[in-house]
């Protein structure tokens, strides 16, 4: 799956992978030095030349499971926006009768504990005879990026259903993602423009996108892929037409002078 001639060695440290990056090497572009590095010597949030974040994705992804959880227990059903794309993608399923799992942070160990694979899914539905279906949710306009790294999300998606499988034993019947696309794209769509006028209202169109369901094998040998990389002692070669490596140390030797 990529070029690399050094021996890999497992380390005596625990390698902690995540379900959000088991999928990095289905991408055209995974390099599997650049996968190295970031993961070795990780850049932390405030770094010199970190800027403030916006918070606005965090609150979104927040408001979207508690509208959906405040349904489920109020009203005893999904709301129809994410109810009716279900049924319609999977309508061997009832998802009528469903209750929600409350989303745990868990934690499985790979490769005779070696490597520890943990994440929590944003949303887990039960359904009455104890099969689960995971969503994830992201705030993302369905653009032709978006496709591109759609491979990620399937891993990820597959991952929370190979953590539930492995934590509550129980079957993963579904898996989908929800993209929540931002209805403003421009000036001409005046209807949406002219509510705004008493109050800021800003929306978005929820699409449901099916996701095939892996079995555990196929996740696991994602996680293997990467467990390999992380294990060799030096970084693995890197893509062979990127010349951001020398482009960087250029860059480095440029700065070397002025730092202290
Ligand atoms: S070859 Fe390119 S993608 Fe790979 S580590 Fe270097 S800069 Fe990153």
């Amino acid at each position: 799956m990529f070029r690399q001639k050094q021996q890999f060695k497992p380390q005596t440290n625990k390698i902690s992978l995540s379900p959000s990056e088991i999928g990095k090497p289905l991408l055209n572009d995974f390099c599997p030095r650049c996968f190295w590095f970031t993961k070795k010597f990780p850049i932390k949030d405030k770094h010199p030349f970190s800027s403030p974040m916006a918070g606005i994705l965090s609150i979104t992804d927040k408001y979207v499971k508690d509208v959906v959880k405040w349904h489920v227990q109020v009203l005893n059903q999904l709301p129809t926006w994410i109810l009716n794309q279900l049924q319609n993608f999977y309508p061997h399923l009832d998802f009528e009768n469903i209750r929600l799992i409350r989303p745990t942070s868990w934690r499985v160990s790979l490769f005779d504990g070696t490597c520890l694979l943990s994440g929590q899914a944003d949303e887990i539905i039960e359904f009455s005879d104890g099969s689960l279906f995971i969503i994830d949710y992201k705030t993302a306009a369905l653009t032709e990026y978006q496709t591109k790294l759609r491979p990620l999300y399937e891993a990820q998606l597959n991952a929370y259903a190979y953590l539930a499988n492995k934590k509550l034993g129980k079957p993963v019947v579904g898996l989908a993602l929800v993209y929540f696309d931002p209805e403003y794209k421009d000036l001409k769509d005046e209807v949406m423009l002219h509510r705004t006028k008493e109050k800021f209202l800003f929306g978005f169109n929820p699409t449901v996108v099916p996701v095939k369901l892996m079995d555990n094998e196929w996740v696991e040998d994602l996680c293997q892929t990467l467990f390999e990389i992380l294990s060799l002692n030096s970084p693995p070669e890197g893509r062979s037409n990127c010349e951001g490596c020398n482009l960087l140390q250029d860059w480095l030797n440029k700065i070397s002078n002025y730092l202290l």
